[in-house]
């Protein structure tokens, strides 16, 4: 239980952690993006109006455009990562410095489609040959020779180089983000771990108290009991009817705290592990018999038909006492929960596939569980109709020693029922 809830502290610890980081990528690199763009923008729209300006000079002067000399840049030979084209009104080229070749035809194909309002800027991305991806940012404006529009400058600037640091960065964060996080979960089980050992402790401590505080009521319990039937058998006595009266409630009262007291003691032992499960071969078929005999003056009592149905011999390997105890409690159930003229049966089958296994099914034509109550009835003190219950002798802890008994043979226990029409409680265990 306690390697559970620490397992879901630790998972999610790093969820949460695991979110943040992602938080924290997502946020810092759209930002660090966001800024280097309006940077980039910036830059490129303050070199195209000088470009509008030098060219409309030039312009001026000659009334065309001029090839510039090409700008000092460390590419020149294989075309500038700073480039520019000059378009006349009819869209022919008048002027340019050439981006590198592998992005060349791929800019003049944008640019000649792009109808850019003067000023605007655009981040576009290039397919290379070598399957390589080119980011450029373009940038458009208009050159103007007093009022008349006699061209447009776009100027670009190859950025893939920062493209590809921002993804080597990103790529980066993520790994790093994945070790912290491993590291951080490793540092979260330990943590959980250490916060939990006084929990832990508590736990057990007050586990102990109920397994000794069981285990002490047992010895004044059998003296009162013991105590009581001596009165009540005592001829010499003359006892009122009133005084025999109370002693029948006290035995009563006395043997329900007693099988109480006693299922408490199971459950506790079984909590603090001081149970010892001793496992040997023995005949279910026959233990499941010797029950259904000794529980059928309290069948008779109650006008329920009691039967065995089945295999009838089946040999199993298990704990005899722990499954005798199993079976007594689902049929004693089955009985309490059964009107008169009810029909109890214990169905015992062997399957050998898909994995050797017996299943044992009680069943009954009583009152039925409800669906809700279905998923309760195994936790404990949990009963349906608390008064009816106690009416019966029922503790409400029961099913959940039962539960107990099953999980430590490694089977399964559960219940299938028609409110109205009956239950059937099926167990499997391991063949
Ligand atoms: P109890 O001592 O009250 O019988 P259990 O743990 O054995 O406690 O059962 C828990 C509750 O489950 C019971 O109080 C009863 O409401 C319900 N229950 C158990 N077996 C049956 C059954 N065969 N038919 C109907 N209700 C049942």
């Amino acid at each position: 239980m306690f390697a559970r809830i620490r397992n879901r502290l630790t998972l999610r610890y790093a969820l949460v952690m695991m979110l943040l980081m992602m938080a924290f990528i997502i946020v810092s690199s759209a930002g660090l993006l966001w800024i280097l763009y309006q940077e980039e923008r910036q830059d490129l729209r303050s070199f195209a109006a000088e470009e509008a300006r030098e060219q409309a000079g030039i312009y001026k002067e000659k009334k065309s455009f001029f090839q510039l000399p090409a700008k000092e840049t460390e590419d020149t030979d294989h075309g500038a990562k700073i480039f520019y084209y000059v378009f006349d009104p009819n869209q022919q080229l008048a002027a340019a410095e050439e981006p590198p070749p592998a992005i060349r035809s791929g800019v003049l194909r944008f640019i000649h489609n792009w109808d850019a309002a003067d000023g605007e800027v655009e981040l576009k991305k290039f397919r290379l040959a070598d399957g390589d991806r080119a980011v450029v940012i373009l940038c458009g404006m208009k050159i103007y020779d007093g009022s008349e529009m006699v061209g447009t400058v776009f100027v670009g600037e190859d950025i893939s180089a920062y493209y590809h640091m921002l993804k080597m960065l990103l790529l980066m964060m993520v790994v790093i983000s994945v070790i912290f996080l491993t590291i951080a979960a490793f540092a979260g089980h330990l943590l959980a771990g250490k916060a939990m050992i006084p929990i832990k402790q508590a736990f057990f401590r007050q586990r102990e108290f109920v397994a000794d505080a069981s285990h002490e009521l047992r010895t004044p319990l059998s003296v009162l009991q013991l105590s009581v039937e001596a009165v009540q058998n005592d001829n010499d006595q003359k006892l009122s009817s009133f005084s025999i009266q109370v002693l029948d409630d006290m035995n009563s009262e006395i043997r329900r705290m007693t099988k109480l007291v006693t299922d408490l003691l199971t459950l506790a032992r079984a909590d603090v592990g001081a149970t010892n499960i001793i496992k040997e071969k023995f005949d279910l078929a026959a233990v499941a018999e010797t029950l259904i005999r000794s529980l059928q003056p309290l069948a008779v009592v109650k006008a329920v038909n009691l039967e065995r149905r089945g295999e009838e011999t089946l040999p199993i390997m298990a704990d005899c006492e722990r499954i005798s105890q199993l079976l007594l409690i689902l049929l004693d159930n089955a009985i309490k929960y059964s009107p008169a003229g009810g029909k109890v049966d214990i169905l015992l089958t062997r399957a050998a596939t898909p994995k050797p296994a017996i299943t044992i099914a009680v069943s009954d034509t009583g009152e039925g569980i409800a669906e809700n109550d279905r998923q309760l009835i195994f936790e404990r003190f949990y009963r349906v109709d608390k008064a009816r219950s106690r009416e019966e002798g029922g503790t409400g802890l029961g099913l959940a020693i039962a539960k107990w008994i099953v999980d430590v043979h490694g089977g399964k226990i559960r219940v299938e029922s028609t409110p109205g029409k009956g239950s059937s409680f099926i167990v499997t265990l391991p063949g």
